[in-house]
C-alpha cells in the first residue's frame, strides 16, 4: 500500500490497450507520479477502484504479476457506466486509481503444495497473478491444474497466455457453446472435472467465477 490518502485516485496513464476478445479488454496502466510508481506493490487477487473522470469508479481486480514493476493491468469486461467510458478512451488517457485493496490469495500457504485454480469467463483475471507467480518459482508448488471455462471460443481470455501456461502447469479448457471450428472440450467448467485425477489431502482450490458456477464448482471440490 502505497497512497497517501486513500480516498484521493492517483493519475494513471493508460499505456496500452489489448483486445482480449469482442467485449474484454486488458489495459497496461502507469502510475504517473514517480514516487508512487516505485512504491506500488500488491498481492495477487487484489484489486483497485478505478475512476473514469466524469463518470464514476469501480472495483477491478490487478491481472499482471507482482514481479512486473513500474506498471500493471486490469481485465476489463464492458458492462455498465463506468466500463463504457473507459472503453472509449484510447491509449494515452489518464484515469483514476485508488489502492491495491483486499487481502489476495494466500501463495505463501500452498507452497509445497498441489493447487486447483478454476476460473469461469473474465473470472479468471484475478488467477493471472497466481498462475504466473506460480510458473515464475515454479518449483516452489506441487501439481497445478487450471480448469478454465468460456461461454464460446471467442470468450476465452488470455488465449496466448493459456497455451505458454501449458508449458508449466496442467491446463484444462472447456466452452459452453462451441463454433464450427472448436476441437476443444464443450461443457460447464465442473465437466473438466472427470479429466483430472486430485489428492484432497494436500491441494488446495482458488476459484473465482459467476455465482453459480462457484456453488457447483464447490459442490464438486467437496465430493473430492
Ligand atoms: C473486488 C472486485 C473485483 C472485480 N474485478 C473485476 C475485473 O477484474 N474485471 C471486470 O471486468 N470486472 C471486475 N469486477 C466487476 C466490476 O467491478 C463491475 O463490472 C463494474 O463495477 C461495472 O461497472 P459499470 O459502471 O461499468 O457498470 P454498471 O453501470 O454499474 O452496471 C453493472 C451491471 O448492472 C446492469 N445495469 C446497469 N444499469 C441498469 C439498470 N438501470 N437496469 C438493469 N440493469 C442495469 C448493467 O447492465 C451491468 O450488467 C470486480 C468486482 C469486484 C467487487
Amino acid at each position: 500500500m502505497v497512497m497517501n490518502n486513500p480516498y484521493i485516485p492517483n493519475l494513471t496513464l493508460i499505456e496500452s490497450i489489448k483486445e482480449e476478445t469482442p467485449n474484454i479488454r486488458t489495459f497496461r496502466l502507469r502510475l504517473i507520479d514517480e514516487d508512487l510508481r516505485e512504491k506500488f506493490d500488491f498481492k495477487p487477487g487484489q484489486f483497485i477502484e478505478l475512476s473514469v473522470f466524469g463518470y464514476g469508479e469501480a472495483p477491478f481486480s490487478i491481472s499482471s504479476p507482482p514481479h512486473i514493476k513500474g506498471r500493471f493491468e486490469v481485465t476489463i469486461r464492458k458492462t455498465g457506466v463506468v466500463t463504457s467510458a473507459l472503453f472509449s478512451l484510447e491509449e494515452g488517457s489518464v484515469v483514476g486509481i485508488r489502492g491495491p485493496f483486499g487481502r489476495g490469495w494466500p501463495l505463501e500457504e500452498i507452497k509445497g503444495k498441489n493447487l486447483i485454480i478454476i476460473g469461469g469467463g473474465i473470472g479468471i483475471a484475478p488467477l493471472k497473478p497466481v498462475i504466473e507467480c506460480i510458473i515464475k518459482d515454479r518449483n516452489k508448488y506441487g501439481n497445478v491444474i487450471l480448469l478454465y471455462g468460456a461461454r464460446t471460443p471467442k470468450d476465452i481470455v488470455y488465449k496466448e497466455e493459456l497455451s505458454l501456461w501449458s508449458n508449466y502447469i496442467d491446463v484444462h479448457l472447456t466452452v459452453d457453446k462451441p463454433s464450427p471450428e472448436w476441437r476443444g472440450k464443450v461443457g460447464v467448467v465442473t465437466t473438466l472435472f472427470d479429466y483430472i485425477k486430485v489428492d484432497p489431502e494436500n491441494t488446495y482450490a482458488f476459484q473465482c467465477g459467476p455465482p453459480i458456477m462457484m456453488h457447483f464448482v464447490t459442490k464438486k471440490l467437496l465430493e473430492l
